[in-house]
């Protein structure tokens, strides 16, 4: 019983505590991926935008009307491989008046820009704003002192955002009908769904295949720890660390089992306590080390003297039990002839014989019941007798209802509760 409580504690432990680490790891791992994946998706969009002005300037400066360059830019939009992964929603090219003069949608075409501001395609504060810089580097021109600013400070792309607009500015010098060169604005407006969902499948992989690996290495560990850890921790939880027998809380646990299993099948059982007697003095004469060595030797006497279906164990301090497998007439003998091989065996320590006696309580389910806490109290009050009438001997508890003895540890038993 309590190896499996102490097994189910530590899994459960365990459990939460791979749980935890495993959640966490997956998600700084998502965290980190996602936080590359949305900087690859940055330098994605930046690409898209470089790659469509390019060809967009180079068609700005093609040797031909107005018209002929709008019906090439249709051309190029209508390609269905000149973008890879995003949606190319517009394109346009302003001059420095802020007139469209090529555009691939050619319903904008000769529109102004402030015109525009107000459609879905420039309703952004931003993308004004860095138009105007562009409208405003004519005056800027005209009067020096005035601010420049920023046209094309790069602008973060979240994958929360489904439109990008990036702007490119371009200056032609070497055609005919331009000898000091014109400005224009490419103005890209680019769905970046397909960025998005690559970020998003990047982060939720990551997150998937983390999720996997560490699970597989935290299951592991856990299984190791458990097999490394686990008999160790039952082996400390359940002995006496001096004696080795089993501790007052296993010989509890396994007596209850025991003597439930008894009731059912109406076998005889007899509880036992032993204290030794006058163990302070043996402490006080011959020392701590000296008293400990009594402790192991008695533990040893008491193992060897009982049989494998006997539970023995050392209650703390200089107090042990025993529950024997058998009738108060057997149990008598066996508990007089512990009794007496303790008195007649020698325990020597430093060259010194140091007498030992044990006085013990019992008590038979035959005549008590099978009750554990009931047996123990008057095992405890007998043993208590025995101490009262010399020592060194054995006392057993036969009260029965109305027994002025019984209603004596029957109180105990009160009180202990
Ligand atoms: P009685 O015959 O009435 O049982 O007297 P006692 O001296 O045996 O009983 P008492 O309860 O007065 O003393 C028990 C002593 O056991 C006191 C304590 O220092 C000692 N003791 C308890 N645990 C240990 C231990 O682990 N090692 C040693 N050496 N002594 C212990
Ligand atoms: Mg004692
Ligand atoms: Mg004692």
């Amino acid at each position: 019983m309590l190896r499996s409580a102490l097994a189910e504690e530590v899994n459960r432990r365990l459990l939460l505590l791979v749980g935890a680490v495993g959640l966490m790891g997956s998600v700084l791992t998502g965290v980190a991926g996602g936080s590359l994946a949305v900087l690859q998706s940055n330098r994605d969009v930046a690409t898209q935008a470089d790659q469509i002005s390019q060809a967009v300037s180079t068609i700005l400066q093609l040797e031909a009307t107005l018209p002929e360059k709008q019906a090439v830019l249709q051309l190029y939009r209508n390609q269905p491989f000149f973008l890879q992964s995003d949606v190319l929603n517009a394109v346009l090219v302003l001059d420095a008046s802020g007139r469209t003069i090529l555009s691939s949608r050619q319903a904008l075409i000769n529109r102004s820009i402030r015109d525009l501001r107000s459609t879905p395609l420039l309703r952004d504060g931003d993308t004004q704003r860095r138009i105007d810089c562009f409208l405003g580097q004519l005056s800027s021109a005209a009067a020096p002192t005035a601010k420049p600013c920023e046209l094309e400070g790069h602008r973060f792309h979240w994958p929360w955002s489904t439109t990008q607009i990036a702007l490119r500015e371009v200056q032609l010098f070497q055609f005919g009908i331009d000898p000091k060169g014109s400005r224009y604005l490419i103005l890209i407006s680019l769905g970046t769904q397909a960025t998005n969902s690559g970020v998003l499948h990047l982060v939720l992989l990551m997150v998937l295949s983390s999720a996997l690996i560490l699970g597989l290495m935290l299951w592991s560990l856990t299984w190791a720890l458990r097999r490394q850890l686990l008999p160790g921790l039952q082996q400390l939880a359940e002995t006496d660390g001096l004696t080795t027998l089993a501790n007052r809380r296993n010989f509890m646990d396994l007596s209850q089992q025991a003597l439930l299993q008894a009731e059912t099948s109406q076998t005889f059982h007899v509880l036992a306590i032993i204290d030794i007697d006058h163990f302070k003095r043996i402490n006080d004469q011959h020392g701590h080390l000296a008293g400990d060595a009594v402790l192991r030797q008695l533990a040893d006497t008491l193992r060897d003297g009982l049989r494998d279906s006997d539970l023995v164990a050392r209650l703390g301090g200089e107090e042990f039990a025993l529950l024997l497998r058998c009738d108060a007439v057997m149990a008598d003998e066996v508990l007089e002839r512990l009794r007496s091989s303790v008195e007649f065996s020698e325990c020597v320590w430093d060259d010194v014989v140091i007498p030992v006696t044990i006085s013990l309580g019992a008590a038979a389910t035959e005549h008590l019941g099978f009750d554990l806490d009931y047996l123990y109290a008057a095992a405890d009050a007998s043993l208590y007798r025995a101490k009262n009438e010399g020592r060194n001997c054995i006392r057993w508890a036969t009260a029965r209802k109305g027994d002025p003895e019984r209603e004596s540890w029957t109180s105990r038993l009160i009180i202990q509760a």
